[in-house]
């Protein structure tokens, strides 16, 4: 492994790294936007020789592979069951063997719920070398794209991120709710529009206000992307207009949406307020 030299024309002549066969890059394709890849994210994509990708990643990401390299879809498709998490590792495995440079591509990153961990850990047992190229999540990159920030100094000095969706398909049940409904000031949910309703019970059965802020951002960062936003007692019926994938955002940020969709603002769709939490403009700015 080392850095470009000779290939310093991949971006604007940046030294960065070589993509030697027999290696397996994990890479994040970010939300959706191609701009978000990383510039590793690109010159791994420039270099690979094979790309394995998954469903949630958008055709413009995989439009800046090289030409001419195989593009395998390890996703879920038509209705047919997704390959197994072994069965995509061991081709992997088999791939990097054969002597390919193999570029592993994740919507998001690909260590937040994207099982990145699981298959490294598998390229390890294996004797693999690889290389883990992080990628904008859509917890935080998708909710920026609706102009909804992770964290705001005057509401939140935290934030929980939480899948929806264990392995069982069933929420997470090793999850204390309770402690979350008291002690997450922002909850940032992947994957869980199909549990919304049981969400949203827990919580509010936890203590959390109903009135509280919420909101939907559906193919966030791609051209499809929609927003539905609605408080945590009406989030039951705001779930069934919303399209998967979709992340959701619980807390006070969601209010800033008013003053920071720059998308909508850049449309033409609505005027940005300056103050969207009310405390004036001077405690504002
Ligand atoms: N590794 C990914 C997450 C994979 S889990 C990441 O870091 O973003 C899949 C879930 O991610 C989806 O169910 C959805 O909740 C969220 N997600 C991924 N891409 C999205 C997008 N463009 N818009 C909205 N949600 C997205």
């Amino acid at each position: 492994m080392g850095i470009v030299a000779d290939r310093g024309d991949i971006v604007d002549g940046l030294p960065l790294p070589r993509f030697d066969g027999g290696w397996v890059w994990l890479v994040g394709a970010g939300p959706g936007d191609p701009g978000l890849v990383t510039l590793n994210g690109l010159a791994g994509l420039r270099q690979a020789d094979v790309v394995v990708y998954d469903a949630l990643v958008d055709d413009r990401v995989l439009d800046l592979a090289r030409p001419g390299a195989e593009m395998i879809f390890a996703g879920k498709r038509g209705g047919r069951p997704s390959p197994t998490q072994r069965s995509i590792s061991l081709r992997l495995i088999d791939l990097a063997r054969s002597g390919k440079r193999v570029l592993r591509l994740k919507g998001g990153d690909p260590f937040v719920f994207g099982r990145g961990g699981e298959e490294a850990l598998a390229l390890v047992d294996a004797g693999i070398p690889f290389r883990i190229v992080p990628g904008v999540t859509a917890g935080i990159g998708g909710l920026a794209y609706a102009g909804i920030p992770a964290t705001h100094r005057d509401s939140n000095s935290a934030v929980t991120f939480i899948t929806g969706h264990s392995v069982t398909g069933d929420i997470p049940d090793n999850l204390d709710w309770d402690a979350l409904a008291k002690g997450a000031p922002v909850i940032i949910l992947y994957m869980a529009v199909k549990h919304m309703p049981e969400i949203a019970r827990r919580l509010l059965e936890g203590g959390r206000d109903p009135q509280e802020p919420m909101a939907f951002v559906s193919n966030a960062a791609t051209d499809k992307q929609t927003v539905v936003e609605c408080t945590l007692g009406t989030a039951e019926d705001a779930a069934k207009q919303v399209k998967p994938p979709a992340i959701v955002a619980i807390g006070p940020v969601v209010s800033l949406r008013a003053g920071l969709d720059w998308l909508g603002a850049m449309k033409g769709e609505r005027t940005l307020n300056p103050d969207p939490l009310g405390l004036g403009r001077e405690d504002a700015v």
